[in-house]
């Protein structure tokens, strides 16, 4: 299992999460060239070890479990793992 961010993120990126992130798993970040570049930011699903403490500091409420995605955003699973190349 994994956490995914979800299109509410999309040109929001207030990558809170990243810096709640114990592993370091969430990018790329605003300092990061591809930050700008990116519509939003992306968790690695390997790296990722599913201790949810990204999620109650997203201001738009983006990332769930990958079992609690909602149907409609599933494509961001995929698109998570791909900013990877995973
Ligand atoms: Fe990082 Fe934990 Fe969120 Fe996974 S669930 S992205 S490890 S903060």
């Amino acid at each position: 299992m994994a956490y995914v961010i979800a299109e509410p993120c999309v040109g929001v990126k207030d990558a809170a999460c990243v810096d709640a992130c114990p592993v370091d798993c969430i990018h790329p970040k605003k300092d990061s060239e591809k930050f700008a570049e990116n519509e939003l930011i992306y968790i690695d699903p390997v790296e990722c070890i599913d201790c949810g403490a990204c999620v109650p500091v997203c201001p738009v409420s983006a990332i769930f479990a990958i079992d609690d995605l909602p149907e409609k955003w599933a494509e961001y699973a995929q698109r998570n793992a791909a900013y990877f190349g995973k």
